[in-house]
């Protein structure tokens, strides 16, 4: 019979294929700190199948699965030498859940299980101290009632506060023994009065309680979103780990911390962590005190008082840092640890591959091939390339004007500005309406998670390092300011105070993640520049890599910026967004509504030397690379005049009034733009447009001669085709300007001519196509939207549904889908099937996602190209597909 429950000691994990998707990511590792000796608690782990089985049968435990169960808490029993619900000497045990990866505060967790009005005494008893298991209880019963029965926390918590009041007390510390059983018996009140039910003092039936509501907790709705959010797919499940339980909280020799192996933040090679004396894990994370820190130097370096715990525990600081050593060792990578002391006694709970910054990701990477623990292959593929983005994010111009306000602690780099909101809703629905806001709580709960992801920022007032808005944040590559105790939020009157101002909602502040710093206002912003730590990833990266990296660019500035990141070459000008300007707006709006063809080169030839110009400029950035230049494709809603000032202008430059005006707007309206007249068609009945378009980069690429610059190799692309006859008219057309150019000018003109695959009737039809192209560059967006019949533009408010009825794992317009996949692979093999050297390039959004980079990849193209900020993303996920597709 298949075996689903594994104690941590059992040999049994080793011989499983792979460990984490069976055990979990918390289970795997524990079960291999137990096999190797580890201090570490004894316990047991139900395997993620359970979970399946779990949610799939009426959501109930079967009788097998409770057996074997029995037969582990017997073990763990043995190991303890305790009992599960003794009257002398009670076991108590946490249930944690623990997926495949780490999901940080998503599900649920219960501790001191096995509490119940009789083992409490024996608890009391068996540690003398009355005070530790009265607490103990009463946060069992907080926990379990709010987890499994469903009763929520601040019932409690206003019981709690309500009773200080009365008795005129500040904090818990305060509370004692007495105070503490009156509140348990409140509690039980409560518990019974919100649920019709007594609080259970059966400990095999609290137990059983727990396991199912933490597979319940994997269907939760944060859980859900956070699934969303990264991508991790619902099947996954997560197993259950039922451990016994340590206490930090039994006086002031006991404590409880969280310790990484080296700094998360900025990757130095110094173990970095925060600790409790006298508390839970629950204190440290939750951010509900504010922690010290693990060593002198941190603690220094912040100007803190509070001793740390290399001054207050020697001893057992030196053997953790032995332990952390071993550990990193061992797993050959940072560690996030979590630790308990009970009584001078150190327990390892768990350890993980601990969650970093990017810069501490290159930074770590880096140093550690230079210390021979991984090989230059492992640096690559240990860094997520999308979380480079976070690493090319602006920082503060420091030479600006900057009134800070308030500082707290520098949870997650970058700087963001934006509007303060203080619900995790209304950074949701700003964001909606393009409007940058900076979220800003007391402390972040993972209910907030979609705020998170939707602000630009995120400040707290309380928590620490490790805290959830900080782990989150950093996650997520948003910049982050935890702990700020400066300032003090008040969500009713929608502020916050400082030393000096009051901030009120919709406000600007600007928060700086990188040194912990809020300041009022909007602050100017400094490019990032790639060095170091960073360059070295790239250099690896490029020896490992074959697809090229090109950028999506129309602009002289982004050229320059994707140059500086790496770019090797523009693989889409999308020349229709070189007239976004005032003056050439109206020039473009001219040609369009022209009607006649007299009226059209008038217009036409407005633009030619504005289009040679920036040729000219972008030629000369791009410095002997190949640079593809799309022709006019403008979906006509995007460039016609909308408000009465813009008609206004078109008339008065045409000479019109504005009812002709009006009157040829209504006639050029169209019911689908994006599948209107656009791309090609519009070459097709106008080829006057292209024909400007194709003088101008030719003339360009004249001046560039002359003035003896490096040339480039114009690739000039046909958009929105969808048949042979279609590209075979365009390319006479560009080949026949072409000729008029080099005569008039006495000098050849090197160039290929190419089409843009958007249509799912030009995948198709590649064979024919590609006898009239010498590339194909895939436009994913149309081809997707078309593939779908799903408008680009509209596809967000239905999107949601499709990803929560689990139609679409992720949105197509970020990850190419299968089906459009397919199309791409018969455009790839039928486009060489007919032109063995054709060129083969994406320039849709997908050519700088790293999941479709790597599709890109096996399916065999020669090149992505991508926004100028993705390159270094899209170059490290490129190296990534080569090894990946190597193993
Ligand atoms: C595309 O369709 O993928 C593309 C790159 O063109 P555009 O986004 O300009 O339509
Ligand atoms: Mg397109």
């Amino acid at each position: 019979m298949k075996k689903i429950i594994f104690n941590f000691k059992s040999k049994e994990t080793k011989k499983i294929k792979n460990p984490k998707n069976i055990l979990g990511s918390k289970g795997a590792n524990l079960a291999e700190m137990g096999r190797l000796g580890f201090p570490v608690p004894s316990g047991f782990t139900i395997s993620t199948e359970v979970c399946d089985l779990f949610l799939k049968n009426k959501k109930k435990l079967g009788p097998n699965v409770l057996k074997k169960i029995k037969n582990e808490l017997k073990t763990i029993e043995k190991d303890s030498g305790k009992k599960f619900g003794d009257l002398k000497n009670p076991l108590l045990v946490s249930v944690r859940s623990g997926a495949r990866v780490s999901m940080p505060g998503m599900m649920d967790t219960i501790l001191n299980l096995g509490l119940n009005d009789k083992t409490v005494e024996a608890l009391a008893k068996k540690t003398s101290n009355m005070r530790f298991a009265k607490d103990s209880y009463r946060r069992f019963i907080q926990m379990y009632s709010n987890v499994v029965m469903g009763i929520e926390n601040y019932h409690f918590e206003e019981l709690i506060e309500n009773y200080k009041l009365t008795k005129g007390v500040l904090l818990d510390t305060e509370l004692n023994s007495d105070d503490w059983s009156g509140l348990i018996n409140d509690f039980k009140k409560l518990v019974k009065n919100k649920s019709n039910k007594e609080f259970p003092q059966d400990v095999n039936k609290q137990l059983i309680g727990a396991i199912s509501a933490v597979f319940l907790s994997w269907e939760s709705n944060r859980a859900k979103v956070y699934r969303k959010i990264n991508q991790i797919p619902s099947e996954w499940g997560t197993a259950v780990n039922v451990q016994a339980m340590v206490f930090g909280n039994m006086g002031k020799d006991c404590a409880t911390g969280v310790v990484f192996t080296r700094d998360p933040s900025t990757g130095t090679d110094q173990i970095y962590g925060e600790y409790l004396i006298n508390a839970q894990g629950e204190d440290v994370v939750s951010g509900t005190r504010t922690p010290q820190y693990i060593t002198r130097y941190a603690r220094k370096e912040s100007g803190a008082k509070e001793r740390s715990m290399e001054e207050s525990m020697p001893k057992v600081f030196k053997q953790l840092n032995k332990i952390l050593r071993t550990l990193e060792k061992h797993y050959r990578d940072m560690q996030d640890v979590e630790f308990t002391v009970e009584n001078h006694k150190l327990w390892i709970l768990q350890t993980r591959s601990g969650k970093r910054t990017a810069k501490s990701a290159v930074k770590i990477a880096v140093d550690m091939v230079k210390e021979k623990l991984i090989s230059k292959r492992e640096a690559i593929l240990r860094i997520d390339s999308n979380s480079l983005d976070a690493l090319l994010h602006p920082t503060l111009d420091e030479k600006s004007k900057i009134e800070t306000l308030a500082k707290g602690l520098p949870a997650s780099p970058g700087a963001a500005s934006g509007k303060v909101v203080f619900s995790a809703n209304e950074a949701e629905r700003l964001n909606g309406m393009m409007q940058s806001t900076i979220l800003v709580r007391i402390e972040t709960s993972p209910e907030d998670i979609h705020g998170m992801h939707a602000a630009k920022g995120i400040l707290t007032a309380r928590g620490g390092m490790t805290s959830h808005a900080a782990v989150v944040a950093r996650g997520m590559g948003r910049p982050c300011v935890s702990g700020s105790s400066e300032i003090e939020i008040d969500y009713e009157k929608k502020s916050f105070k400082t030393k000096n101002h009051i901030v009120k909602e919709g406000d600007i502040i600007t928060i700086d993640g990188s040194t912990g710093r809020v300041i009022l206002g909007k602050v100017k912003t400094i490019k990032p520049e790639i060095s170091g730590d960073f360059s070295k990833i790239m250099k690896w990266a490029d020896s490992f890599r074959k697809l090229k990296i090109r950028t999506n660019s129309e602009t002289p500035q982004d050229s320059k910026t994707a140059r500086e990141f790496g770019a090797e070459g523009i693989g889409l000008c999308r020349t229709e967004h070189m007239f976004f300007d005032e003056e050439r707006i109206l020039s473009v709006r001219q040609m369009i509504l022209s009607k006649s063809k007299d009226d059209r080169n008038i217009a036409l030839l407005k633009l030619l030397p504005h289009q040679k110009n920036d040729f000219i400029e972008i030629f000369k950035i791009m410095n002997g690379l190949p640079v593809t230049v799309r022709l006019l494709d403008p979906p006509l809603h995007e460039f016609l005049p909308k408000s009465e000032n813009e008609v206004e202008d078109v008339a008065k430059s045409m000479n019109l009034n504005i009812k002709e005006v009006k009157g040829r707007i209504a006639e050029l309206h169209e019911h689908n733009p994006m599948l209107g007249h656009r791309g090609c068609r519009l070459g097709i009945s106008f080829p006057e447009i292209y024909e400007m378009q194709c003088r101008a980069i030719f003339e360009a690429l004249v001046e560039c001669k002359n003035k003896k610059f490096k040339l480039i190799f114009p690739e000039i692309m046909i958009p929105l085709v969808s048949t042979e006859v279609e590209i075979k008219i365009m390319k006479d057309l560009v080949i026949r300007i072409a000729k008029k150019v080099q005569n008039e000018n006495n000098t050849k003109i090197d160039f290929l001519v190419g089409t843009m695959i958007e249509l799912p009737r030009a995948a198709l039809k590649a064979y024919d196509i590609a006898r009239h192209a010498e590339f194909f560059s895939f436009g994913t967006n149309d081809l997707t939207q078309t593939t779908f019949g799903i408008s680009r533009d509209d596809s967000g408010k239905f999107l949601n549904d499709y990803i929560e009825n689990k139609i679409f794992d992720v949105d197509p317009f970020i990850s190419i889908d299968d089906g459009v996949g397919d199309l791409i692979k018969i455009a790839t093999i039928n486009g060489k099937k007919q032109n063995k050297k054709i060129k083969l390039g994406i320039c849709g959004e997908h050519g700088g996602d790293p999941k479709s980079i790597l599709f890109c990849s096996k399916t065999g193209l020669d090149y992505v190209s991508c926004s100028p900020y993705r390159v270094p993303v899209a170059k490290l996920a490129a190296a990534q597909a080569q090894l990946f597709k190597k193993n």
